[in-house]
């Protein structure tokens, strides 16, 4: 579904992403692990075109990434994206937030639109919030409408770059069980994130990165109990 073929990118004299290969199938959950700085998020952010990339491609579908103008909105509707910070529309309703997507991007009418966004706001456990605005919710309830306004457009592929990192303790959980449920519905997804329970649990592949490489590719299985390189120990020793 995904696939990233030789990409290299550069921040100036750093080599962010070197010569990164990797296919990710219909279906699967893949975890990205790795230290602070090691590029998973560029690496997050080159698959829906926020960031360029310097050689290399990357496929969706075997489709090239757009450039830009009209398939970059179409893209960004195939790949959604959900970050650390909420990044909810502050001045509109929960509601709002889910049909504003799909109204503009998809030309779905305001009714079916509506209809969509409560089921999915049922889904993610907070419909009776949907008349209310992101200030009024708690960090883990605007994290579940992000996933909700998300799913709104219907993606190929779910990306989540550090999605409870933001969370009070509490409401990590509450995240992580709307992501375990997607990614058991099937839905394709890459999740970047230091919740290391998680990680084992539902990835079906985990990746870890330092430096800007994937430095090791396993099971999650292989990578907790055996990994194999010195910079996965050491850095397994940090955290666990
Ligand atoms: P973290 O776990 O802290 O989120 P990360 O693995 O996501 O780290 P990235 O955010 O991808 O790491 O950053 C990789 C490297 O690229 C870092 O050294 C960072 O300082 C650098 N970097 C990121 N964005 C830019 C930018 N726009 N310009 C220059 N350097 C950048
Ligand atoms: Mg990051």
């Amino acid at each position: 579904l995904v696939e990233i073929n030789g990409v290299n990118k550069w921040y100036g004299d750093l080599h962010v992403l070197n010569d990164i290969n990797l296919t990710i199938r219909k279906g699967e959950v893949v975890v990205i692990l790795g230290p602070s700085g090691s590029g998973k998020s560029t690496l997050c952010r080159t698959i829906n075109r926020l960031e360029t990339i310097d050689e290399g491609e990357i496929l969706i579908d075997g489709v090239p990434l757009p450039e830009e103008g009209k398939q970059l909105a179409a893209l960004r509707a195939e790949v959604g994206m959900v970050f650390q910070s909420f990044n909810l529309f502050a001045h509109k309703s929960i509601k709002d937030n889910v049909t504003l997507g799909p109204m503009k991007v998809q030309k779905k009418s305001r009714k079916d639109a509506e209809d969509e966004a409560m089921k999915l706001l049922d889904r993610v456990g907070i419909a009776n919030q949907a008349e209310k605005m992101p200030a009024q919710l708690s960090g883990g309830q605007q994290q579940r409408v992000a996933i909700a306004r998300s799913l709104a457009m219907r993606p190929k592929v779910m990306l989540f770059d550090e999605p409870t990192s933001a969370l009070d303790p509490e409401m990590v959980n509450e995240v992580l069980d709307v992501i375990t449920t997607l990614a058991k519905e099937g839905m394709t997804m890459v999740v970047v994130t230091h919740e290391m329970g998680f990680a084992h649990r539902a990835a079906d592949r985990v990746i870890f990165m330092s430096d800007g490489e994937i430095v090791e590719e396993a099971t999650p299985e292989e990578f907790f109990n055996n990994p194999k390189s010195d910079r996965a120990r050491d850095f397994l020793g940090k955290i666990l």
